[in-house]
């Protein structure tokens, strides 16, 4: 069976409206899709029909494999200047007696906690506070790229950077350009959570705008850097402004190319300012993650965190567009169990992320953070494993 298939049947479908085939025919014709027909999708494409046309788009790209990778986390802080609505990670307004704030040398030290262990890239990101400024990374990245070189640094999102740039007097390229010159390999995605000016007013107001956001991502791509992109869905938001954030994303990385992957983050109502919005269903996760998948048609993959939607959605998910599912993480990040997602101690081994994508008849293949292979588990039979022995977090519950 050929992978345009079920394609071919849907576009054979006589109750299927003439729109929706019209699109069908184009990510059969690998044409791009215009704003108007986003919205349509998540309008009107049922869940069958967008996973059909995700599906396709994914193994037309990189077949049944499915990535992740061997990190850790490091969260500085988790107090923060900034109070965005939906974050149920700040604690500075709330409970400060429970919040951290790690020191350089507490830092430096969860990194060598995982010397001889076969992580490949430490993931640093977490509250804004004004003694985590411009020297304090540049002498946190610098000591862990001398302590473990071939170790990737991804870290601080734009929120971060802007906030330690204008502290510093200096503009986002000579800022990117200090951090990649004191170790920094790549940004992770976080911070976008919806760019349309009237929703991101109302749940982070203050923090970088849209088009900060954008430039920082922009000034690190020209150095030749890497980077990842967020979306924080299903709160106050309308598709329409999911299919906005996603053209911006798409006009920027037309431009630059620097952008690696996609990540819809849902929203997650616990122990936040907006606890009253309800959360949105399984279902419209995995649409989600679809239309993402049809209309990022310049993005080469599709990340599902498995710790924010739980292993089972994240097994769903390989069937609608996505091909990651992040990292072992080791139980290193509190900011998906804060927010109240089903994994309160997210961490898995390498058997069961490799066990997880094999029992939905995919391909686990580790990756590093750019995406070269590091191991094909296709055929890998493990030994015994040793019990992940993790390292312990203050635990806030
Ligand atoms: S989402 Fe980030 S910037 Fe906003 S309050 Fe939480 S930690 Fe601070």
């Amino acid at each position: 069976m050929q992978n345009s298939d079920n394609l071919q049947v849907l576009l054979q479908d006589p109750n299927l409206s003439a729109d929706l085939k019209h699109i069908a025919q184009k990510v059969l014709n690998k044409q791009r899709i215009t704003f108007d027909e986003g919205v349509l999708l998540y309008e009107q494409g049922e869940l069958g029909y967008l996973g059909t046309l995700a599906n396709y788009i994914r193994e037309e790209r990189h077949g049944d494999k499915t990535y992740f990778n061997r990190n850790f986390h490091i969260e500085p802080t988790n107090l923060c200047v900034y109070d965005c609505k939906f974050c149920s990670y700040s604690r500075l307004l709330k409970q400060k007696s429970e919040g951290w704030e790690y020191t350089m040398d507490e830092m430096f030290n969860m990194v060598t906690k995982y010397d001889g262990e076969p992580v490949t890239e430490v993931h640093i990101v977490g509250g804004v506070l004004p003694q985590y400024d411009v020297p304090f990374y540049q002498e946190l990245f610098a000591r862990i790229r001398a302590h473990r070189p071939e170790l990737h640094i991804k870290a601080l999102t734009p929120v971060e950077y802007h906030y330690i740039f204008k502290k510093a007097k200096i503009d986002y390229a000579t800022g990117m350009r200090l951090m990649q010159e004191a170790g920094l390999d790549s940004i992770p995605g976080g911070g976008a959570e919806i760019f349309d000016p009237e929703i991101r007013d109302q749940i982070s107001k203050d923090k970088c705008t849209a088009d900060q956001w954008l430039a920082i991502h922009e000034e690190w791509h020209k150095l030749g850097g890497r980077s990842n992109a967020t979306m924080l869905y299903g709160h106050i938001e309308e598709y329409k402004h999911r299919v906005d954030h996603m053209e911006r994303l798409r006009r920027l990385q037309d431009k630059t190319g620097g952008f690696q992957t996609f990540i819809p983050l849902k929203f997650r109502n616990k122990d936040n300012q907006m606890s009253h919005v309800p959360e949105v269903s399984v279902i419209e996760d995995l649409r989600n993650y679809a239309v993402a998948r049809i209309y990022l048609d310049n993005f080469d993959h599709i990340k599902a965190y498995w710790a924010m939607i739980s292993r089972n959605t994240a097994q769903l998910s390989l069937n609608f567009g996505v091909d990651d599912i992040d990292g072992t993480l080791d139980d290193t990040t509190k900011i998906y169990s804060m927010a109240g997602a089903e994994e309160q101690h997210p961490g898995m081994s390498t058997k069961q992320v490799v066990e997880l994508i094999k029992h939905v008849g995919r391909q686990p293949i580790e990756r590093d953070t750019l995406y070269n292979v590091v191991t094909d588990y296709t055929n890998f039979v493990f030994g015994d494993e040793p019990k992940p022995q993790y390292y312990k977090l203050p635990v806030i519950n």
